[in-house]
């Protein structure tokens, strides 16, 4: 197929984009699928998903159709008014989940910042001084100010000083640290079930269940970040379900979307009502063509048929990519849940995460790291069998010949 856009290229960008990104080298043109293709045709599988969001793959049909069909109808009206798009997947959201009302965002950080005003004025309503909050090192909540801030890795920070106060960050999985640092003046803990940016690190049902109980004992909100986690990429609707836990507030948008800008928060009657009328919105939260693609997205993704094969695949490419790891010494023992798979770095390949997707590029396969030292897969929640051990060939092809 002829591409009409080559008339920019790769090398555009350092021309006209800000530099805060370094794309790949090169410019995807079509998907389809778990298959996309390039400006000169050619082919890759693609075993990322941007970043964990086409969790349905390219241009399903199902999703194509709700985007077509809301597109000739209605795309815009803002908040002064609602829509039937918004009210029937807030009405799905809240019927699949623990939670009783939403709130719509465009994204993971808005439906987080959200959530962390939401923790605020909760805790400074109830008490004086209630608005500290407890968050995890390594863990990535967003790029606003406010979201970096809980985030727990200070280059996000660095440079944007001053930044918002009241956060303490802990070791993550560590009980007594959190036992230690929690306190009447808690107004939030905030965790993500697995950390996904920090580097593909599943919560251990013990913190998880003692973070449920400390919050309890404190008259603290459990905040779940599960931007990345959510809408089945663990095989679970959204990952609490597997722990057991459950969270006062959740967040969710990547993979809610599928790969349509779309973010919410979750949560129950009697915390929502702690953001009254005029105390938080969004231009463009819950407009009718983002809500339409993600009831799309929901209804789909809740098949049991879907949940239960996204365990399938991902038994099959952690064996394949244990076995890799295993021949050719570059990373060690996978771990994850569910789609969210990390391969370790091995001690001789540490913070060598990136040449392996770089490799990867060029054997027509599309991984992605979790930091320098873990490489990530997290591909659509349907890749088929085809696709699935031709994008593992590639990739084992692109390891053997960096390892030649
Ligand atoms: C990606 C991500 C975010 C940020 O989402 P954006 O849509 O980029 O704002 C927040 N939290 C987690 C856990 C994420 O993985």
């Amino acid at each position: 197929m002829s591409s009409p856009s080559t008339s920019v290229s790769r090398s555009t960008f350092d021309e006209v984009m800000v530099p805060n990104y370094v794309p790949g080298a090169i410019v995807p043109v079509r998907g389809q699928g778990s298959r996309i293709w390039d400006q000169d045709d050619k082919e890759y599988i693609d075993f990322a998903c941007g970043i964990a969001v086409t969790v349905l793959g390219h241009c399903h049909p199902k999703l194509v159709a709700a985007l077509t069909e809301q597109g000739n109808k209605l795309w815009h009206l803002s908040n002064v008014v609602t829509n039937e798009p918004a009210l029937r997947l807030a009405s799905k959201l809240t019927e699949k989940t623990f939670a009783e009302r939403v709130f719509f965002a465009n994204s993971g950080g808005e439906a987080n910042e959200a959530a962390f005003k939401l923790a605020r004025r909760y805790g400074n309503t109830r008490a004086e001084g209630k608005n500290e909050i407890i968050s995890f090192h390594n863990a990535f909540h967003g790029r606003t100010l406010f979201t970096v801030s809980v985030g727990g890795q200070a280059k996000y920070t660095q440079g944007f000083e001053p930044i918002p106060g009241g956060i303490t960050h802990l070791p993550f999985n560590d009980v007594a640290a959190l036992e230690a640092a929690i306190s009447d003046k808690t107004c939030a803990v905030v965790m993500e079930p697995l950390q996904g940016e920090g580097g593909i690190l599943p919560a251990t049902a013990e913190f998880a269940r003692a973070a449920r109980e400390l919050c309890n004992k404190h008259d603290a909100l459990l905040v779940y970040d599960e931007v990345q986690t959510g809408m089945g990429r663990t095989g679970e609707l959204y990952a609490y379900m597997g722990l057991g836990v459950t969270p006062d507030i959740l967040t969710t948008a990547k993979g809610l979307g599928g790969g349509f800008p779309i973010g919410a928060m979750l949560t129950t009657k009697a915390i929502a009502d702690y953001l009254p009328f005029g105390t938080h919105g969004s231009t463009y939260g819950g407009n009718p063509l983002g809500c339409a693609v993600a009831e799309a997205v929901l209804d789909t993704v809740s098949d049991p048929a879907v949940l239960e094969g996204v365990q399938v695949r991902a038994e099959k490419i952690r064996a394949r990519l244990d076995a890799i790891g295993e021949r050719y010494g570059v990373f060690g023992p996978t771990r994850g849940l569910g789609l969210l798979i990390g391969a370790p770095m091995s001690e001789a390949w540490k913070g060598r995460a990136k040449e392996i997707v770089n490799a990867g590029w060029k054997h027509g396969v599309w991984c992605l790291v979790a930091g320098p030292d873990v490489l990530r897969i997290a591909p659509s929640l349907i890749i088929p069998e085809a696709e699935l051990e031709l994008g593992l060939e590639r990739l084992e092809a692109a390891v053997a010949e960096l390892c030649a």
